[in-house]
């Protein structure tokens, strides 16, 4: 879709802090992070919201969820996470791009750099 910001930042034409990909998600840091290694994983596919998404690619977007969310707890070592989907604009979606938030909880917030954060949480594979 033209004029989505995921949808570019997937094809390269916005810089991101990626930090995983295969052939139909792509994952990057959260530009205003929740907490440190606030991550988001998103479709390669343009849909809007979880009403448009295929169940396929959902299960595909589910399972880089679970390799991603292991990879925070071994790395960062968060006493908890949350995975959120805001779909609908009265659920707090601004960007009309389906995508899951994992946000790390610790018990203490920690001061950090998002360039070593994003350096630390970076799966090299495809
Ligand atoms: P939501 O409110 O669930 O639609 O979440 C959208 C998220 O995308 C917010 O947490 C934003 O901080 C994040 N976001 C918006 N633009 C960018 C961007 N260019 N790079 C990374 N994250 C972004
Ligand atoms: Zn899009």
């Amino acid at each position: 879709m033209d004029s989505c910001i995921f949808c570019k930042i997937v094809n390269g034409e916005i810089p991101s802090k990626k930090i995983y990909e295969n052939d139909y998600v792509y994952s990057l840091l959260d530009i205003s992070p929740q907490s440190k290694g606030h991550v988001l994983v998103i479709p390669k596919k343009h849909s809007r919201d979880i009403y448009e998404i295929d169940d396929d690619i959902l299960c595909e977007v589910m399972k880089a969820v679970k390799k991603l969310s292991v990879n925070i707890k071994e790395k960062l070592n968060p006493e908890g996470l949350n995975i959120v989907q805001n779909s609908g604009e009265i659920a707090g979606q601004s960007v009309f791009h389906f995508h899951i938030h994992i946000i790390p909880r610790y018990k203490r917030e920690q001061e950090y750099d998002i360039d070593e954060v994003a350096e630390e949480l970076r799966i090299k594979e495809l």
